[in-house]
């Protein structure tokens, strides 16, 4: 007999963000019906509420993938071992966390295989056979999938064994083409993230040291969480000719000489799911920004007198009109649960704005509207209620993108002082902003005296040639960006 194993109880009450954030965050997770824990060590059943969130970033994230020229395919989820093993900086990277099958049925495999951890390997081995002259690229595929990495400590929707995401693969004729496909796709997060998350983040490049396996260049998207710890919530990889030359990636360039493609790969996770919960959640639980609530308005009709008769039908008269418009709308007429119950429910669970509508609201032709992120209400006449719901949701998007703008800003420090430095991680975290000299080992130094990485190189980064490192006083080469991160 297996071993069965014990799941902990739904919680009833969610823990204060400001008594232990780790908690406040799990709590929502399961009480708002996102994710659970499962049998399996370290995977988590996505719940239909947060699977519905996922589904809205897929839809936002698959029209710019298309948009962007790209197209979808879908690869196998083994790969076989010396298939992994070409690529051996990618190899040292991954190993210590791939799942191997060893085992068909009764027979034992004569040939291991590996559940992918990410698609290169495969994918780069396909390339090479369909690129054989400079016509063939580029090729610009993306794959929507699941993968496993063996995690030893796991945490819902941030760090699981297996995890959904979508992954990109490109090859290009020239090693400009590949930079500017990496860049782009860096940007088409960003602009996701701010656009439909309401989530700012800062892109850069990642140190050698925090760079993807197998990669020349690693590019990321960090946001804040609300806790004050960095999260990096996408990547994209400038892979040059390194899995080309390692998968035979080749063409015959316009010179007639043989070439090496050059080759990018990209991804974003389900942990984008845990970034939206730490960006804009308070201790009443979720706040889901308009753009990815499964339910943008939820109508709460108050059940007095013949309610059934005239309140009812009133509440699916505009619920049928704002959802003719495209709002996505939840009319909770359960008779099981009071007015006021329901309300804490779909506050718990992110609702961007309720409607309640009883017999007097009727009367006076007019709805109660209530905003989660301000929990302001106000009445709003019937007449013209579509537009103005239409106008809150797009407030309400603005509002907490400008308020998580503000928290990103008001915790953000420039500092030149290592003393400084420590004593910001030390209480009121953030991201410091600091001149380093660009060396490994000063790098893990800053790590392990104070729990901070370097979450990327901005771009914009303002020049450190006169400065010294904030560590190690060498010549700083970079202003770098510091945060303690997930
Ligand atoms: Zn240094």
């Amino acid at each position: 007999m297996a071993k069965e194993t014990e799941l902990p109880d739904l919680p009833t009450e969610i823990t204060p963000q400001s008594a232990d954030f780790g908690r406040w965050y799990i709590d929502v997770v399961r009480r708002a019906e996102l994710a659970d824990y499962s049998p399996v060590r370290g995977c988590m059943v996505i719940r239909p509420y947060g699977y519905a969130i996922w589904e809205l970033m897929q839809q936002g994230l698959d029209r710019r993938i298309k948009a962007t020229g790209h197209v979808n395919a879908y690869f196998p989820l083994f790969i076989p071992e010396s298939l992994l093993m070409r690529e051996a900086e990618h190899v040292e990277g991954f190993a210590p966390q791939v799942a191997w099958v060893t085992q068909g049925g009764n027979e034992v495999l004569e040939e291991r295989l590996v559940v992918r951890p990410t698609s290169e390997t495969i994918i780069g081995t396909m390339y090479a056979k369909w690129v054989q002259s400079w016509r063939d690229l580029p090729i610009l595929i993306n794959q929507w999938a699941n993968v496993v990495r063996w995690e030893k400590v796991t945490r819902l929707f941030l760090r699981t064994t297996e995890f959904l995401w979508q992954e990109g693969h490109t090859a290009h004729e020239t090693a400009e083409e590949a930079e500017e496909e990496t860049r782009k796709m860096l940007g088409v997060y960003q602009e996701f993230a701010e656009t439909e998350m309401a989530m700012p983040v800062m892109t850069g490049q990642k140190t050698d040291s925090e760079k993807f396996a197998g990669a020349d260049r690693t590019y990321s998207i960090e946001a804040l969480m609300r806790d004050g710890r960095a999260l990096q919530a996408g990547t994209s990889h400038n892979l040059g000719q390194n899995f080309a030359k390692s998968y035979e990636i080749k063409f015959q360039a316009r010179d007639k000489s043989v070439q090496y493609a050059y080759t990018t790969s990209w991804g974003v996770t389900t942990r984008l799911i845990g970034a939206l919960i730490m960006t804009h959640g308070d201790d009443g639980g979720l706040i889901l920004p308009p753009r990815l609530a499964p339910y943008q308005v939820v109508i709460v009709p108050i059940p007095r007198g013949n309610w059934k008769e005239t309140v009812l039908p009133k509440a699916e008269e505009i619920k049928a009109a704002l959802v003719a418009r495209g709002v996505r709308v939840m009319l909770d007429a359960r008779e099981s649960q009071t007015p006021g119950w329901k309300f804490n429910e779909w506050e718990l669970r992110g609702v961007p704005l309720r409607m309640e509508i009883g017999p007097k609201d009727l009367e006076k032709s007019q709805v109660v509207l209530a905003r989660r992120d301000t929990r302001a209400k106000s009445f709003v006449p019937m007449d013209g209620l579509d537009a103005h719901v239409e106008q809150e949701l797009a407030a309400i998007q603005a509002a907490l993108l400008a308020r998580a703008v503000a928290f990103r800003d008001e915790h953000t420090t420039h500092t030149d002082s290592y003393e400084e430095f420590k004593s910001i991680l030390d209480g009121r975290p953030g991201f410091v902003v600091s001149p380093w000299c660009g060396n490994a080992s000063c790098e893990t130094d800053i790590k392990n005296e104070t729990q901070a990485t370097i979450r990327n190189i901005p771009f914009d980064s303002p020049a450190a040639v006169s400065k010294a490192c904030i560590k190690c006083n060498a010549p700083a080469t970079v202003h770098a960006w510091f945060a303690k991160a997930y």
